[in-house]
């Protein structure tokens, strides 16, 4: 292939990472070494006060009542669907355009996960679609794919993908014109908000990541779950120690060990306190990106009265291949999120997830290319992201141009 924009000369050597993580430790040294020293002092390695400490700041951040810590996002996932009693027989609705864990908690439980095509301008669930599936189900168009069965529809675990809100408003009003429960899965937008309100406080539950590549990440798994409902919260916590009763030895239902460690909880205090600081950062040079790009490429959309916590920043082009090459030229590190959507996993198919075709998603994973945006990057890095667009542009006339944006739509 021939070069372009005589990167070689300009980029060679300099190593650009996806997400640097890196830089944000050595900019927060300090007060993380502290913290962590904190904890190999007074030794209690499990549910020590950092955790409580931590639960408190994350419920007032998120201004939820309560807040559970755990030891992912998964497992956040996959304890709210426990205290819901899920199980075989029951479907829950949720989208194909993700990352596995909902439709791997709700299979795991030997459920039915019923997926639901996304909203092509947001990548998140379209409620229009959830109205008919929910409605599919009860009316045994959708049908339990192992046994032919009906399904008892249960509820929603709508994502908040690339850290946009999902559309609560609908959502919710679907859902609960149906006695239908509402899980928010918000590993990718803790900081996002809607209709001012923070996300993981949107739906009946909302859980969260600490994975170290989401918006506030820890060093290691950890995850929390946030409800305004007290009697769930106390459910909750009974799951995340095997089920206790009033002590660890007396089981009273069945649980799991779903606990946050103490040292991650002190990482997670540290990060805290530059994470809005962070997500200031990262609205920056999304709104520069967009600036820029917005006439080569399908850009995100944030509609009105939502914030993103861009935890990734994707865009869109018919043909993606391009797109990806002149990022290698360049020294951009681009990923696809994601390349293949959840219906077509062979897990999922194979344990009996349900739906029917995905068009919509089918379409984002071919054509969607995540960009390098992150706290720390350098001028020189956002610019080299910037020449994106020229580059682009050399390669391509105003006729593909328009074919490549509109062919992604
Ligand atoms: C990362 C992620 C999860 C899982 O979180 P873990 O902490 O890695 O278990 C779940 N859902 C979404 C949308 C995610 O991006």
């Amino acid at each position: 292939m021939n070069a372009i924009c005589k990167t070689d000369e300009i980029y060679r050597g300099e190593l650009m990472v996806f997400n640097d993580l890196k830089a944000q430790y050595l900019s927060i040294k300090n007060d993380v070494d502290r913290r962590m020293q904190g904890v190999l002092d007074h030794g209690q390695f499990i549910l020590g006060p950092e955790v409580e400490m931590l639960e408190n700041r994350l419920a007032e951040y998120v201004r939820s009542r309560h807040c559970i810590s755990c030891s992912s996002g998964t497992d956040a996932i996959l304890m709210s669907l426990m205290a819901y009693e899920i199980g075989p027989g029951d479907a829950v609705f949720t989208t194909p355009f993700s990352f596995v864990s909902a439709a791997e908690m709700i299979s795991l439980l030997g459920a039915t996960p019923v997926f639901v095509d996304i909203d092509k301008s947001t990548f998140n669930i379209d409620p229009h679609k959830l109205a008919r599936a929910v409605e599919d189900v009860k009316t045994g168009v959708i049908m339990s794919p192992r046994d032919k069965k009906y399904l008892t529809p249960r509820g929603v675990i709508a994502v908040d993908l690339f850290g946009l809100p999902a559309d609560y408003k609908i959502i919710k009003k679907i859902a609960h014109d149906n006695s239908l429960f509402v899980i928010e899965d918000g590993a990718q937008s803790f900081g996002a908000s809607y209709r001012g309100k923070r996300a993981c406080s949107l739906a009946d539950i909302g859980t969260t990541s600490f994975f170290p590549a989401k918006p506030l990440g820890c060093y290691g798994d950890g995850g929390a779950i946030f409800t305004d409902d007290r009697e769930m919260a106390e459910r909750l916590r009974s799951i995340r120690t095997h089920g206790k009763g009033e002590n660890k030895y007396e089981n009273v239902r069945l649980g799991i060990n779903g606990r946050l460690d103490t040292i991650q909880a002190a990482v997670l205090l540290s990060k805290l306190e530059v994470f809005d600081k962070e997500l200031m950062l990262r609205q920056q040079i999304a709104q520069i990106y967009t600036e820029t790009f917005k006439d080569v490429f399908k850009t995100p959309q944030v509609p009105r009265g939502y914030t993103s916590s861009w935890a990734l920043y994707s865009v869109m082009s018919s043909n993606r291949d391009l797109l990806r090459s002149i990022c290698d030229e360049l020294g951009i590190p681009a990923s696809v999120y994601y390349p293949k959507p959840l219906n077509l996993q062979k897990a999922l198919s194979h344990s009996g997830a349900a739906g029917g075709a995905m068009p919509v998603s089918e379409k984002c994973c071919r054509n969607v290319l995540s960009l390098p945006l992150h706290p720390y990057m350098s001028e020189d890095e956002i610019e080299r992201v910037l020449s994106l667009k020229e580059c682009y542009l050399k390669r391509v006339g105003p006729f593909e141009l328009h074919a490549h944006r509109v062919g992604c739509i």
